[in-house]
């Protein structure tokens, strides 16, 4: 197998390196990430600036820019030929529920599946990352992988994989869990007297909901979320659906008369 690995810690960042190095018993890998830490950067592209890719060693390269750019200039770019699997990852912190619209992880994910490439987003869903927790990530990513290199998956699928801290049970097929917003937003004066605000300062919190990532990983379990990126609430379509011909006659009175 060619195995892409990008992750948006950067690649200095120790989960990548285990990930990589447990995915060398598939095949070659080709580390392409990004040369910071880019962590909610979600599926951002970088359109108005050249991006550079520094060569770091043999399969190994530092991207000036974000983790869709690393799968991008990667696959269209670096590679000489289209991988059989993109893996992002092992990020330090969980990607689950709604949170994963922020993540950078995902999206690199994302991005491969936009080009045909099969791929799995690997998170740890932890508070600590110990080096013996990112092992077993890397143990059970390798394990996916090659679940995914004997069966492929299915078309504009992708995978979302958290591992809990610890030796993980086994693992769970979920679905996306629901996040309860209780963000905090810190407010506070800069030396200069300036006021400043903080994103991001609450307590996480999560709806547990039985079958959901979420629920999964609390328990000890892996968590292995198929994705797609059609975003299309189907189930709307039934209330929505009288719009169409309601739309027609709605006229704001303010605009009557000056439509010709
Ligand atoms: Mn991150």
């Amino acid at each position: 197998m060619l195995i892409l690995v990008t992750n948006d810690d950067g690649i200095q960042s120790p989960g990548l390196h285990v990930l990589a190095d447990a995915l060398r018993g598939l095949g070659r890998v080709v580390v392409v990430a990004p040369d910071r830490e880019r962590s909610a950067i979600s599926h951002a592209l970088t359109l108005h600036s050249p991006l550079r890719a520094a060569e770091q060693g043999a399969d190994r390269w530092a991207v000036d820019g974000t983790p869709t750019d690393c799968v991008n200039l990667g696959i269209h770019g670096l590679l000489r030929e289209k991988p059989d699997l993109v893996v992002s990852g092992i990020n330090q912190g969980a990607n689950l529920g709604d949170d994963l619209t922020y993540s950078g992880t995902v999206a690199a994910a994302m991005e491969a599946t936009l080009m045909g490439v099969p791929a799995m987003a690997v998170s740890l869903a932890a508070d600590r990352f110990s080096g013996e927790d990112f092992l077993w990530g890397g143990r059970w990513a390798a394990r996916l992988a090659a679940m995914v290199g004997k069966h492929g998956l299915p078309a504009d699928t992708f995978l979302n994989v958290n591992v809990p801290a610890g030796q993980p049970l086994g693992m769970k097929l979920t679905r996306q869990g629901k996040r309860r917003y209780a963000d905090a937003v810190v407010r506070n004066t800069d030396p200069r007297g300036r006021t400043y605000y903080w994103i991001g300062a609450g307590q996480l919190l999560f709806h547990d909901l039985e079958g959901t990532d979420v629920h999964a990983v609390d328990r000890g379990w892996i968590s292995v979320t198929p994705l797609h990126l059609d975003l299309t609430n189907y189930a709307a379509f039934e209330r929505l659906r009288h719009w169409d011909d309601e739309v027609l006659h709605a006229e704001p009175d303010e605009m009557k008369g000056r439509v010709e």
